[in-house]
């Protein structure tokens, strides 16, 4: 699991406490270095661990000693309520359309998932949907993509729109009329991705954004990549205004701390996680529950 290097240490700075009847700031203060050294090697970006030690350390000081939890317990609740704020608090969801079909543009750099996802996410948007999506393969330069994504689309019985053409604008717009044309609530487009962020991508996406008017532009980003998955983010975020984000392979032997830096590096909410290659192993991203489970 990505994050068993920073539980077993959050939780070992944090046990020190438990138990002591009275605390004081040089406990604090001690508790603070070690959170913010296992944070760092989890590889969360240094400037939200700068602010979420500031924090901690400010909430733990001033806090009036609340009767039902002893302080140990107060600290452990103060740095849950921190993780959970640092990941964005609420679960967050996909933007519906007014009238069907709600449409989820993903982007992301080649490699990080992004097709398996669209998979994935038709799966979620059938199971807990009662969905009736239709893919569009707009990822057309590489053809073992579009074969890839029809592959996916076979397995779980969902049609998939594909053209045999270099023209990604006109295939998500007749792609878009078979979805109305066939009454699919949800369409999701699969895009071309590249190994680093290049303008001609950027403005191949644009001219899909413009054409398709999605409601969703969710980037799929690789966990394992660490922070260098947030500064994708951004450049992303400064071109194409993206919705939210999922972050793939958590179920790998990562540090963990994109994750749990992305949502405030870039305001973006997660959607959700990919926890392995099948496509049912996809999850609400819940950062109340991903605090609770780091912190054990
Ligand atoms: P794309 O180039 O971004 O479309 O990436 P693909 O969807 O082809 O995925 C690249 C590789 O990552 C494939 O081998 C996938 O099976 C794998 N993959 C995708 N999501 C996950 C995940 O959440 N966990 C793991 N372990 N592997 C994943």
């Amino acid at each position: 699991m990505a994050f068993e290097n920073l539980s077993e240490k959050l939780q070992k700075a944090l046990r020190k406490l438990t138990g002591k009847g009275k605390i004081s700031e040089n406990d604090i203060n001690q508790a603070s270095r070690e959170i913010r050294l296992a944070l760092l090697e989890a590889d969360v970006n240094f400037k939200v661990v700068k602010k979420f030690i500031k924090t901690i350390k400010a909430e733990a000081l001033g806090k009036e000693v609340q009767e039902s939890l002893n302080p140990g317990q107060q600290i452990i609740k103060i740095v849950n309520d921190e993780l959970t704020k640092m990941m964005g608090s609420d679960t967050a969801s996909i933007i519906e359309a007014k009238h069907i079909p709600t449409i989820i543009m993903m982007v992301g750099l080649q490699g990080t998932g992004k097709t398996t996802t669209v998979g994935k996410l038709a799966n979620y948007l059938i199971k807990n949907k009662k969905a009736r999506p239709l893919l569009i393969a707009g990822d057309i330069y590489r053809p073992a993509a579009i074969d890839q994504l029809k592959t996916i689309g076979a397995s779980l019985d969902v049609p998939v729109y594909s053209e045999n053409n270099t023209d990604v604008v006109a295939i998500v717009e007749n792609g878009l009329m078979q979805a109305d044309r066939n009454h699919n609530d949800y369409v999701i487009i699969d895009t071309a991705g590249r190994l680093e962020i290049d303008d001609q991508l950027m403005d191949e996406l644009k001219n899909i954004v413009d054409v398709a008017h999605p409601e969703n532009i969710i980037l799929v980003a690789d966990a394992m990549t660490g922070q260098v998955a947030a500064t994708v983010a951004e450049g992303f975020n400064s071109k194409l205004k993206l919705t939210g984000l999922i972050l793939t392979k958590l179920d790998g032997d990562t540090r963990g701390g994109a994750a749990l830096s992305i949502r405030e590096v870039t305001g973006l909410p997660i959607l959700f996680t990919g926890q392995g290659e099948k496509l049912t192993e996809l999850d609400t991203f819940h950062p109340d529950r991903m605090a609770s489970r780091i912190l054990g």
